[in-house]
């Protein structure tokens, strides 16, 4: 995936939104805007934020730095407008970002997981991903199922 975004705590949902479709989101949860703005510069990253303050920026202004204004305060329609200001919609990559820690998910085969997940996941369930950092493991379930009906809804708003 080319495009990597940094989310800043006022539009903190999408960060969670963008993992779910395979984006490198890092959540920004400091307080100073020069931080975000640096890690944005040194790591290429998009900025999404609902500040208008730093759409001022000059690194902004001048396209230096990418910055997207995230206009309303529903989720639905933030990641609507993010969708539709990038093009992404046809490079979703679902279920390979940690919903939580923004890594890489790693594959791992029904013997790995074995022990840990419910007997039922495991009897029913065929391909498994897990994250490095927090060892989380995903499948394909019912929950995910939920949160992907959710998102197709976004997507067409
Ligand atoms: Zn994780």
């Amino acid at each position: 995936m080319g495009i990597k975004f940094i989310v800043d705590n006022n539009a903190g949902k999408l960060a969670k939104w963008l993992r779910m479709i395979g984006y490198d989101a890092l959540f920004f949860d400091g307080r100073n805007d020069a931080d975000m703005i640096a890690t944005a510069l040194a790591e290429g990253r998009v900025i999404l934020t609902r500040d208008t303050q730093i759409m001022r920026r000059r690194v902004v202004t001048t396209g230096q730095l990418e910055a997207i204004l995230i206009k309303s305060d529903e989720s639905e329609l933030q990641m609507h407008q993010v969708v539709e200001t990038l093009n992404l919609e046809r490079q979703f990559k679902p279920f390979t970002i940690c919903l939580e820690c923004n890594q890489p998910l790693m594959e791992r085969s029904k013997k790995q997981v074995k022990d840990l997940v419910p007997p039922y996941v495991f009897q029913t369930q065929s391909q498994f991903m897990e994250c490095p950092a927090c060892h989380r493991i995903y499948w394909r379930g019912t929950h995910w199922q939920a949160m992907t009906e959710k998102l197709q809804k976004f997507m067409k708003g």
